[in-house]
């Protein structure tokens, strides 16, 4: 192969040592392909030059003005040095302050012209400026690198020990290396149909504009690109599902399996239950999501399906993201399918060698009927008898690659996945674009709401009050912290005041309530040590849970009945809702707290406020995407899908449309994408969901 510029390393930049390549890294940054797709969070409009007559205070503008005198150096007190001096155009003068920047006293000569770009205070007559960048006139070159005035300038997110600039000559670098191989996959007849720039345009013009038209035209093209790819991707993979032959299962008498449940399905459940036993009964392998609230009841819904594959003589596989989890649907799976003679089993990676080989065994042999698991399900040494069902949970946490390696376990078995993040239904069509989505949108009967309330730091007290007086009424409560370790690396935000888990589990355990018995689980705890943790909050021996998102996903310990969440402002909204749900699920009231960080301001507290005026998990995505846009969705990789990097699925709907119908007419012409006109999009969606060019027919 070809050797490709876009695939190597950073470190081949001027510029770029090992310390930029390991700060770059952070940022995700390692190839040139990364850097120059890293675009720009937002730009600082330094276009706009205006003379000195024309200032009014509280613009933002650059003054072209010649230094009248010599600056003058004055230390005010220790620790404040200030250098000052008047510029001067034909239509007036501007007085300069710079503060603490001793030095710029030598790069301003009297009677040389600058550029100064800041912002304008005192009055027309008398017009100021303090700490403004500047550089000098004859500066001005093409190659845009290093002009910091009168131009736009691109912004990107940073980390502490990257500036704006640093990012910006990486990026200068890279693009002019790569130039003539820029990632460009629109077949040449859809750019020009939906009058698109070309790739190169595009790149330059979104890191260094020309104008704003320019830049438009730039994001234009690399949103449709990113959308066109993303959807193609997922219409590809759906048609390639939809050919395939699958295992038609007889409809059962689902009599048995109703009459043994502890209570009645909800209509949505059971409609649910029609949809997927209607998909698995047909030829073509189910492919099917179910999106419910958390609590909604899914459990139910899944154990169906078990039933249905046990009765047509098959095995079932159900896969969690999280060794908790596994073993809490074990248990929800024996207790609702032992009874009918299904045998059920379980296999995680923290299980002895001794009881993973007899696993193993029993699952080729077909003894076990479904299998319950983590990751560990896929692994190699995995054989079924015959595996007609799998099913993950939580499918977020899953790419979707890895959900196919379960499915190649079996001989096209049907997929169920279950997802508890609601999402709004136009999104859900294109996120689960290759899925079929059964919505449960009824609760089961007898659910409390979960009264949420929006504080400060002068509630603290009465908060930890509160739980003192949950606790000697028997009660358990959640603590949630946003990260483990302080955050030490965004530039841009101030992040001091978050909680660190741990050095808050000190305080909480030994300080706030020394008298209670509080526990802590992270992300970056051994996996041991959690399952303890866990074990003693479900147990109820321990009062207290302090944990980060590790106990979003389906943690079921009914006795609880308060979760207080610290920095909320700091989730997303449907984050927020999952960690809600993990209260309200005995016959207890129970109430959310969430803490706003100080100083996070009026937007937040918005944000936050929508938490106490609705339990619905759809409403609240609804509201998420509308306030945030959908980088919740998306950004995060929560989906096991490509990250975004500049399409927003809230306000590109339009652009979305046409890579829609861009996708349709290709995959129409090409639906293998065999087309030599097509290759370039073809590996490019290779690359996005990771599969090996074998598996693409
Ligand atoms: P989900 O996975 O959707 O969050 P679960 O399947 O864990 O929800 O169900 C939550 C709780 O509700 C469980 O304790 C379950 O036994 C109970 N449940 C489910 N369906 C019903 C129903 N139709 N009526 C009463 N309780 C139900
Ligand atoms: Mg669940």
């Amino acid at each position: 192969m070809k050797t490709n510029n876009l695939d190597i390393s950073i470190r081949y930049i001027k510029g770029v040592g090992e310390a930029r390549e390991k700060l770059m890294g952070k940022l995700g940054i390692t190839t040139l392909r990364d850097l120059v797709g890293y675009f720009p969070r937002a730009y600082d409009d330094r276009t706009i030059i205006k003379n000195i007559g024309e200032l009014t205070a509280g613009e933002t503008v650059c003054v072209r003005a010649m230094v009248a005198d010599t600056p003058r150096l004055s230390h005010i007190r220790k620790g404040l040095d200030l250098v000052k001096l008047r510029a001067v155009d034909e239509h007036g003068s501007l007085e300069i302050t710079f503060f603490n920047q001793a030095f710029v006293k030598d790069n301003l000569k009297q009677g040389e012209s600058y550029i100064f770009y800041g912002k304008v205070s005192g009055s027309i007559l008398r017009p100021e400026m303090s700490n403004p960048i500047f550089e000098r006139t004859d500066s001005e070159s093409d190659n845009h690198v290093g002009q910091v005035t009168g131009r736009i300038m691109p912004l990107y997110s940073l980390t502490a020990g990257l500036s704006h600039k640093i990012i910006a000559t990486a990026v200068r670098s890279g693009l002019d290396k790569c130039a003539d191989e820029l990632p460009d996959v629109l077949p040449n007849g859809i750019a020009q149909e939906y009058e698109l720039c070309r790739a190169r345009y595009a790149y330059e013009n979104i890191h260094f504009p020309e104008g704003f038209k320019e830049l438009d035209i730039a994001r234009k093209r690399l949103i449709f690109e990113e959308l066109f790819v993303l959807v193609t991707a997922m219409k590809f993979l759906r048609e390639k599902r939809t050919k395939k032959v699958g295992r038609s299962l007889s409809a059962p008498d689902f009599a048995p399996f109703y009459n043994a449940l502890p209570f009645t399905p909800t209509n949505a459940q059971k409609r649910a239950i029609d949809e997927a036993a209607r998909d698995m009964a047909s030829d073509s392998p189910m492919n099917r999501l179910i999106q419910g609230d958390v609590g909604s009841g899914k459990t139910v819904i899944a154990a169906a399906c078990c039933y249905m594959t046990w009765s047509a003589g098959y095995q079932s596989a159900f896969m969690a993201p999280t060794e908790i989890l596994a073993k809490q649907h074990y248990q929800s799976l024996s207790k609702l399918l032992e009874p009918l003679g299904i045998q059920v089993g379980i296999l995680t990676g923290s299980m002895t060698a001794k009881n993973k080989r007899e696993t193993y065994e029993k699952l080729s042999l077909g003894e076990i009927d479904i299998i319950v698991g983590t990751h560990a399900l896929i692994s190699e040494a995995v054989k079924f008898k015959d595996l007609a069902l799998v099913i993950t949970d939580e499918q977020h946490r899953f790419g979707v690659n890895q959900r196919s390696l379960l499915t190649e376990k079996g001989d096209s078995p049907h997929v169920l996945v279950m997802s508890a993040t609601p999402i709004p239904r136009t999104l859900a069509l294109i996120i689960y674009g290759d899925l079929d989505v059964s919505i449960v949108d009824e609760m089961p009967p007898g659910r409390r709401e979960i009264k949420t309330h929006v504080v400060g730091e002068h509630h603290r007290s009465r908060a930890y009050g509160y739980v003192k007086q949950l606790v000697a009424e028997g009660r358990q409560v959640y603590i949630i912290c946003p990260m483990v370790e302080e955050d030490e690396t965004s530039e841009d935000s101030n992040t001091s005041g978050l909680k660190s888990v741990k050095e808050y589990y000190e305080t909480i355990s030994t300080k706030v309530f020394p008298e209670l018995n509080v526990e802590l689980v992270h992300g970056k705890m051994p996996s041991k040590k959690k399952d303890v943790a866990m074990h003693a909050f479900s147990t109820g021996e321990a009062d207290i849970l302090v944990a980060t998102t590790v106990v979003e996903v389906g943690v079921d310990v009914p006795n609880a009945a308060l979760i207080i969440i610290e920095n909320a402002d700091r989730f997303g909204l449907s984050q927020l809702h999952q960690l809600r749900g993990r209260v309200g699920r005995g016959e207890h009231e129970s109430h959310c707290v969430l803490f706003q960080s100080p100083g996070s301001g009026e937007i937040s507290r918005e944000r936050l406020e929508v938490m106490k005026t609705t339990n619905n998990g759809f409403t609240i995505a609804e509201e998420d995407l509308r306030i945030r846009g959908p980088g919740d969705f998306f950004g995060s990789r929560q989906h096991g899908l490509p990250e975004m990097h500049i399409a927003n699925f809230a306000t590109d709907m339009l652009v979305l449309h046409q890579a829609q119908n861009a996708a349709e007419t290709l995959l129409q012409a090409d639906p293998k994408l065999e087309s030599p006109e097509n290759q370039k999009l073809a590996a490019q969606i290779r690359r996005l969901f990771e599969i090996n060019e074998d598996k693409m027919n």
